[in-house]
């Protein structure tokens, strides 16, 4: 009886420990949540369908001030979407890695990880400077040099503004020791 209450004991120790560990802690710093973003290539557009359920797709993006500039196809699915609904939820995850406390212990492993959500609605830019603009914005998520582009091109592309309205950071597992690789 003795042994097995010193187990019992022993297992809620190792739970706390671990759950102290794996914590979850917002991030309220500006500039360490717009650090986030701009490490991310990707970003995931959450739209919603005509039916109320999500579509989420992976999209390249740029980021400034409080937007975030995405740009497409002049037609496709997401478009017909946001002329119902132009509210966009958009995420962002980045220096993931794994991690764990014990090799051996399934609840031990976790994501290290920061990740941003962000809310707002999007409209589109028409004007051609501003889109050239706002495709430098996305560029320079990826490369540092500026970009021209051409009149018919600038006509083609559909550049989308997201003003964002809502936005939270979160940093997981920051306190593990041991990571694969
Ligand atoms: C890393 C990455 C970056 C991307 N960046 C951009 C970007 O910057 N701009 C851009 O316009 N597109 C980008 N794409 C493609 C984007 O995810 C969409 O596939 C594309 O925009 C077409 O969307 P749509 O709503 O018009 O779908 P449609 O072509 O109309 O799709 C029809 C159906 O295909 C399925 N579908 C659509 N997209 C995907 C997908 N990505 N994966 C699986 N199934 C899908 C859905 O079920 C949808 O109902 C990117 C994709 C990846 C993987």
């Amino acid at each position: 009886m003795k042994m097995l209450l010193s187990y019992m004991l022993c297992f809620a120790y190792i739970c706390t420990l671990i759950k102290k560990i794996m914590r979850t802690s917002f991030i309220t710093s500006k500039v360490e949540i717009e650090d986030i973003i701009t490490h991310c290539d990707v970003c995931f557009v959450g739209i919603i369908e005509a039916d109320g359920t999500p579509y989420v797709i992976p999209m390249n993006f740029g980021y400034s001030n409080d937007e975030i500039i995405l740009h497409s196809a002049p037609e496709g699915k997401h478009l017909r979407l946001l002329e119902l609904n132009n509210r966009v939820c958009v995420t962002f995850c980045s220096d993931k890695k794994l991690v764990y406390q014990h090799p051996d212990v399934a609840c031990s492993y976790s994501m290290q990880a920061k990740s941003v959500v962000c809310k707002g609605s999007v409209t589109f830019i028409e004007d051609l400077s501003e889109k050239e603009l706002a495709l430098n914005v996305t560029m320079k998520n990826y490369t540092d040099r500026p970009f021209k582009y051409s009149k018919p091109a600038l006509a083609n592309v559909k550049v989308w503004r997201v003003k964002v309205d809502e936005m939270t950071a979160k940093s997981f597992g920051q306190n593990f020791k041991n990571h694969r690789g």
